[in-house]
């Protein structure tokens, strides 16, 4: 009954994010579309040094690649086909800053494992998805910002009483997605914890309410969504246990799109749009603004 009733409630938050939880609990907040920023396009914006920007001037649009199902975050409302969170709110600001009109972006879910092939091979303009920026990827990619500061961390379910923290993990199922970090990380750190893999965290997350699975780690960010849609069933646990830099990914050669969108993010933290795109998303899982981190913008190579 208790795996049924967590299993309902998650599909209906993902349904109608508006609706209403269950009697006693918080109401679940939805994207508030009234409080999001308003984006200035900023016309006669050039940007002819860059084979993406002028490939995406000349179809009209950006194509952004981006997550569909991490509430507050990135999320696809199954019904309209429509993006939100804060991720997608970073993504259309860097557009209107760059003179694309924000509305006419075309999204595309791509999961974690895919995120390098899909901006190798020209899928996407770029990439705004719960991103971190490490050395590794940046052999393969380029990294505007970073435009937030994560950490890795642990969901469990609400009656979960033994896991505290990563080194509670030993002999405990234990469930990420293919090609993330907070993955490698418990491969590489923890070797007893028995590990398993799927495209999406989402599929982790069903995973847990149906007993499959005995934790999901990933980005704190990412976890309090869920936690904060299901709070009768999920809770995060412990501390951030690493520092995971969100970066927007972008083709590696293409050097004028990187400096340029790292201005965009720097421009809108000046002018309120980050912060206001915060609030209206991500902040709705309770944590407040935090101040965005330092632009890197380290030279071309
Ligand atoms: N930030 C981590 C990563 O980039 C985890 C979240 C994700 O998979 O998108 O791998």
């Amino acid at each position: 009954m208790r795996i049924r009733r967590a299993v309902t409630v998650l599909v209906l938050t993902a349904v109608a994010a508006t609706a209403c939880g269950k009697e006693g609990s918080p109401p679940v907040k939805g994207p508030q579309p009234e409080q999001l920023p308003k984006y200035q396009v900023n016309a006669g914006f050039q940007l002819e040094d860059s084979p993406t920007w002028r490939k995406a001037e000349r179809r009209g649009h950006f194509v952004v690649g981006a997550k569909e199902d991490q509430p507050y975050l990135g999320e696809k409302d199954p019904a309209s086909g429509l993006y939100s969170g804060f991720d997608i709110e970073i993504a259309r600001m860097v557009s209107a800053s760059l003179g694309l009109d924000p509305a006419k972006i075309a999204f595309r879910t791509i999961a974690s494992a895919n995120r390098e092939t899909a901006l190798q091979n020209g899928q996407i303009d770029y990439y705004v998805g719960t991103y971190t920026i490490n050395d590794n990827r940046k052999k393969l990619v380029g990294f505007a910002g970073p435009y937030f500061m994560a950490g890795q961390d642990l969901l469990v379910r609400t009656d979960e009483e033994d896991i505290k923290g990563p080194e509670d993990l030993a002999g405990k199922r234990v469930c990420s997605a293919s090609g993330s970090t907070p993955y490698q990380r418990i491969q590489a750190d923890y070797p007893k914890a028995d590990l398993v893999a799927y495209d999406t965290y989402s599929i982790c997350v069903d995973n847990l309410l149906t007993y499959q699975v005995d934790a999901v780690t990933t980005d704190n960010a990412i976890l309090t969504g869920y936690a904060a849609k299901a709070p009768d069933e999920l809770k995060v646990v412990g501390k951030p246990f690493s520092e995971e830099p969100y970066g927007i990914g972008v083709p590696r050669s293409d050097n004028a799109l990187r400096f340029a969108i790292d201005d965009a993010l720097l421009a809108n933290e000046k002018n309120g749009n980050w912060k206001k795109a915060y609030d209206a998303t991500l902040g709705l899982s309770g944590v407040p603004a935090p101040k965005p981190p330092p632009i890197d913008r380290y030279p071309a190579s």
